[in-house]
């Protein structure tokens, strides 16, 4: 993030994108069936910590379920995932998931909670903080998202984008060491997307780990250190945005480059 944050007098008590330690991520051969649908083929992702990896790829391709399987709502049926060097698959799912943010496409907010409560709540839960110590977390993270005035609106109340920056906001109180994104600004008015990037940008710019699902080419171009292209359960092919967009290998992501760029 920015010089200016880290000088904001009413930060709190050191809560904020600059106080994370960020995690690799290492995900090797990872295998998911529903039923007898194979998702997930044998996927590879390597993301060194404090680095950000964008996976594109047409619908239904795995993306979602990559990411759900990394963050252990659904149980590869082969295959390991390793945050910092140690097997994620072995450890208590609950413990894993407080090292973990996820963002969703469509927030996932409390909708009859206020913005402030929406981020104590996993504080005090999981984290088992107490009121106080929530509260000040929180303000001090919501101000690092530029949202402190909001603290006792509904998520109703605000934009799309805002609320996706509430949910930001919360997955970073809880200092995770890595954050997935599926598709965040995929639901969002068009005026509203850049916000949301921005302070994906910033985030990834401040060392945290990210793999980030995202249709916005341009993102993945300027932010990502890797992008993977994803087809019917594979990485195809990965690399430096620079050669993924300008020199593509594969057949397929030469087709999927020019149906969206
Ligand atoms: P993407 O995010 O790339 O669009 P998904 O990971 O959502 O792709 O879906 C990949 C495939 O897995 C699709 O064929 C989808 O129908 C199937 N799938 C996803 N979630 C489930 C589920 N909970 N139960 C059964 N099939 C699912
Ligand atoms: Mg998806």
């Amino acid at each position: 993030t920015t010089a200016e944050d880290q000088t904001r007098p009413d930060r709190g008590g050191g809560v904020g994108v600059q106080s994370f330690e960020a995690a690799s991520l290492e995900v090797s051969g990872i295998e998911l069936a529903f039923g007898k649908n194979k998702v997930l083929r044998g996927v590879d992702l390597a993301v060194p910590a404090g680095q950000t990896a964008c996976v594109i790829g047409p619908s239904g391709s795995g993306k979602s379920t990559l990411l759900r399987a990394v963050n252990r709502l659904l149980e590869p049926d082969a295959g390991d995932i390793r945050m910092g060097g140690e097997s994620v698959l072995t450890s208590n799912p609950d413990q894993l998931r407080r090292r973990i943010g996820m963002v969703f496409q469509h927030f996932n907010l409390f909708p009859h909670k206020t913005v402030l409560d929406n981020i104590t709540l996993p504080l005090r839960k999981i984290k088992k903080l107490t009121k106080e110590e929530a509260a000040d977390a929180a303000l001090a993270q919501l101000d690092l998202v530029e949202l402190r005035e909001k603290a006792s609106a509904r998520p109703g109340n605000l934009s799309g984008g805002q609320q996706q920056r509430v949910a930001i906001a919360r997955a970073l109180a809880m200092r995770p060491e890595v954050m997935l994104f599926d598709e965040a600004t995929s639901a969002l008015d068009p005026e509203l997307v850049k916000g949301v990037l921005a302070l994906m940008a910033d985030l990834a710019s401040a060392g945290m780990t990210m793999v980030v699902v995202t249709h916005e080419m341009g993102f993945a171009r300027q932010v990502a250190d890797q992008v993977a292209f994803m087809d019917h359960g594979v990485v195809v092919e990965s690399g430096v945005p620079e050669k993924l967009f300008t020199a593509a290998e594969s057949p397929r992501l030469q087709q999927f480059l020019s149906q969206v760029l």
